[in-house]
């Protein structure tokens, strides 16, 4: 066994900014991922295969110190295999749950999480039975591989269904009653192999046409009670699972209820490091990233506290003027290696500022250069 070598499945852009986190401690990394031009291609070691490649994968494994991943939809076999040889941190069954978006949905409400009404949808007869439970409009979504706002169908009335059920209908889809929410949200925790949690604030936001586009760090105007909320559904996760690593929660702000609680509504979880958190790099005392290699390696957690405000924006099909943006203040990019096409994640441009104030300055002249790039 080598001590200092992590092995990550999926060499995207998040393999990418583990590797940079992980090479000031010392890691070296092996990454698996069946593209020859992943993002880690010129960072780290690579085997190039499929995740289901047996050979492979025992190859990828071996004399690793602990293997973990960077991809959500990495066979839980793949997983499971590994760790008859090695540590795997998170533990495979978080992944279990995350992949088929009924389990989670039934995971969540075992743990007293709320979610929005939903039923599951095997065939048109059932379909049938779910929209008259959970009524209109609803959404239908597949159950698994479903990711950036793919795999769903909105059925605002019933003249939809039809169109709904042809584009989905033949395989195992789940119906989720459509929350008219304040904002979206997420939180990021960690949890150390020695079971301490760490939160990062919860961030709000943005999507566009299914994709993430942008966060804001913490939450604009967040009330104490709902961050409260966030991070007590965190910490229920991290302990149900015996959590390893950093955790990623997707919300749903709802108005707060008759008696003027405030209500979080969880959409979906990631168990591993998350687009919403790439803030942490510029913005916060440890980043999401080195504090997922500090938790898999049975290391002290960082602090996740947030050094002042920031703000994240996605690079999504095309780049900016790399010059006008970096001449802003506190303002970083993030390029993840990867060639421009229409509607993929290129990069990521971080601003900061001590406060919320300037910070909306700053973000209305990136997101002018942003915007004009986007494809
Ligand atoms: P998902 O693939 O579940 O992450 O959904 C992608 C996006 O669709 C979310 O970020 C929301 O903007 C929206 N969405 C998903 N589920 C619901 C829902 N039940 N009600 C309203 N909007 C939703």
């Amino acid at each position: 066994m080598n001590d200092r070598l992590i092995g990550v499945l999926g060499g995207g852009q998040l393999g990418r900014m583990l590797a940079l986190a992980g090479y000031p401690l010392g890691f070296r990394f092996r990454f698996l991922d069946p593209a020859g031009d992943a993002p880690v291609r010129y960072l780290a070691e690579q085997v190039v295969a499929s995740y289901d490649d047996h050979l492979a994968v025992a190859q990828f494994g071996n004399s690793l110190m602990v293997a973990t991943y960077e991809f959500e939809n990495v066979p839980v076999t793949t997983a499971r295999a590994l760790e008859q040889h090695i540590p795997v941190f998170p533990p495979p069954q978080a992944l279990e749950v995350a992949q088929d978006r009924l389990a989670e949905k039934r995971f969540f409400t075992q743990l007293n999480i709320p979610t929005a009404p939903f039923a599951p949808v095997d065939d048109r007869a059932s379909l049938d039975a779910a929209i008259e439970r959970i009524g209109l409009p609803a959404l239908l979504k597949t159950r698994r591989l479903g990711y950036d706002g793919k795999g769903q169908a909105l059925i605002g009335q019933r003249a939809d269904i039809e169109d709904a059920w042809r584009a989905l209908g033949g395989q195992p889809l789940i119906l989720e009653g459509f929350v008219s929410f304040v904002r979206e949200l997420s939180v990021l925790a960690v949890r150390g192999q020695d079971g301490a949690v760490a939160c990062y604030p919860p961030v709000e936001n943005l999507h566009r046409n299914g994709i993430l586009y942008r966060s804001i760090a913490p939450a604009p105007g967040l009330a104490a009670e709902v961050q409260l909320l966030a991070e007590t559904y965190a910490r229920r996760v991290l302990e149900a699972l015996d959590y390893v690593g950093v955790l990623a929660i997707e919300m749903f702000e709802v108005k707060p209820d008759r008696t003027g609680g405030a209500r979080l509504l969880a959409n979906e979880m990631a168990p591993r490091v998350h687009n919403s958190g790439h803030w942490t790099i510029d913005g916060a005392v440890t980043s999401q990233f080195e504090n997922h290699l500090r938790a898999i390696a049975g290391l002290p957690l960082g602090d996740a506290s947030a050094r002042g405000c920031a703000a994240m924006v996605n690079l999504i099909g095309g780049l900016p003027d790399v010059t006008m943006l970096l001449a802003l203040p506190d303002t970083h990019l993030h390029l993840y290696d990867k060639a421009p096409r229409p509607g993929r994640k290129l990069g990521h441009v971080t601003v900061c500022a001590v406060d919320a104030e300037r910070l909306a300055e700053r973000l209305a002249v990136v997101e002018r250069y942003v915007l004009a790039s986007t494809k």
